[in-house]
Parts: C-alpha cells; structure tokens; sequence
C-alpha cells in the first residue's frame, strides 16, 4: 500500500471511531497496525549502502566468478578495441546500451558527450584520455549523442550575447557552438525541441571534427591505425544510429 492510501485509510478509520463509539477499541487496534505498517514500509526507503552491497555481490557471483579466463586477462592489462565519448547521462551508459564488456571500451564521459578542440591548458583532463588511449593504439573512437540530452538543450537555450548563470555547464556545452549555429541556419523554421533534436546529432559532428586537432589523432587516421564514428542513441524510440567519418562523414546506418 502507498503511503498516501495509508494515510487516507488513517483519516477514515479515525472518522468511523469519532461517529461510532462501540468500534473504538476495534478501530484503534488497526490504526496501529497500519501507522506500524506505515514506518515500516518508510524504513524501506532507499538505502545506498544495501544498494552498493547488493550490485557487487551480483557482480561478484554472476560476472567475476564465473568468467575467470576473461579476469585472468584483465589483470595482465588492457586492450580496449573502442574508445567512447558518452554523456553522463545516467540513461546513456555504453555498457548497457552497446553491451561493452569490461575491458573493450576505454570511455570518457561528460556534460553532452562533448569532445573540446585540443587545448592543453583548458581541456588537459580529455587531452590526457585521447593521449593515452592513442598511443595504447585503439581502432575506434566513438561519439555518442543522445536523445533528451538536458546539456544540448543548455547549449540551444544560451543566450546570444551567451551571458552564463553557471560556473561551469555553460562555458562547457558551448564547445557545441558550432552546431547550435549550423542548427539555426539550416533548421531556423523548426520548433525550439526540433532543433535541440538536431544539435543533438550535430554536436556530435563538432567533436568528431575537434578530435582532429589532436596530433595524435590526425596521425592515427592517416596511418590508418584509428577510425572516427559518431553515434545517436535515441532511448525514446529505443534505436540507434551509426555514422563514419574517413575524411568526410558517410551516411548513416541504423540499428
Ligand atoms: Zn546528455
């Protein structure tokens, strides 16, 4: 029972016991039993160390014990084949949405999956990730846009003059400058959520195109050794799009 629907019960019980005096002791003995019910249905409320314990020892059962040549490799190291540009959006994690297993996917994720022009006073935390990851010889970095995506929609709702009201999430999202003004040009007509739609996608353009201003990427393409993919998961229709960028974007394809 809710706690409203106990709540509502209470009043009515507590009603009857005013209008008729000979139910009174009936009538008390279940307003305590359900105030009892009550607290302990309040004392289930969610508890964040149970809930740790519990996804570890699901975890620990089901996926490390019984997967032991997969952990024995693990320990001697790594050898991700992806490296995944994802938002923090807690409805977008790639483990669950392309099902990476551990150690196939190297991720980095932030604000609306935002990948900064190479700057290595400004942006160094996400220097530091594709460095590494480069040089670890990775064969596919991946972007992924999403649907719904609250930092896209900051991005389309800056103002012109792009006044902030944050410390950070504003100077952040406006990496996706140059897609919100694409949007704007091209989809000007559109509805306000539309051209959100829109950006969502173009942004992931934007940082396809940012990642060649790393040295270590531009190498990777030429020698072949990377390839550069912009992805869309879209969770409110539950598809997802996939797209190539070989100097020059292909056309998409959709799983
Ligand atoms: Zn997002």
């Amino acid at each position: 029972m809710a706690k409203g629907s106990y709540e509502k019960a209470i009043v009515s019980l507590q009603k009857l016991l005013s209008e008729k005096e000979e139910l009174k002791s009936v009538v008390a003995e279940r307003i305590d039993e359900i105030t009892a019910e009550l607290q302990m249905t309040s004392c289930k409320s969610f508890d964040p160390v149970q809930r740790i314990k519990t996804g570890f020892y699901y975890f620990k059962t089901e996926i490390y014990d019984k997967n032991p040549e997969l952990f024995e490799k693990l320990k001697k190291g790594q050898d991700p084949k992806f490296l995944v540009f994802a938002c923090s959006d807690s409805r977008v994690s790639p483990s669950h949405v392309l099902n990476f297993q551990l150690g196939e996917a190297f991720m980095l994720r932030n604000i609306a999956n935002m990948v900064p022009p190479y700057d290595k006073t400004k942006y160094s935390g996400v220097g530091a990730v594709i460095e590494y990851i480069v040089h670890l010889k990775v064969e596919n970095i991946l972007i992924i846009g999403h649907s719904a995506c609250g930092g896209i929609n900051a991005l389309m709702e800056l103002l012109e003059d792009c006044s902030e009201s944050t410390d950070f999430i504003e100077d952040w999202v406006k990496i996706g400058l140059p897609a919100k003004a694409k949007v704007l040009a091209e989809h000007g007509d559109k509805t306000f959520e539309e051209q959100v739609k829109y950006c969502e996608k173009e942004a992931v353009n934007v940082s396809l195109a940012n990642l060649l201003t790393y040295p270590f990427v531009s190498d990777a393409l030429v020698n072949k050794t990377s390839a550069l993919k912009g992805g869309y998961y879209d969770f409110m229709k539950g598809r997802f799009e996939l797209w190539g960028l070989n100097f020059g974007l292909s056309d998409p394809c959709y799983i």
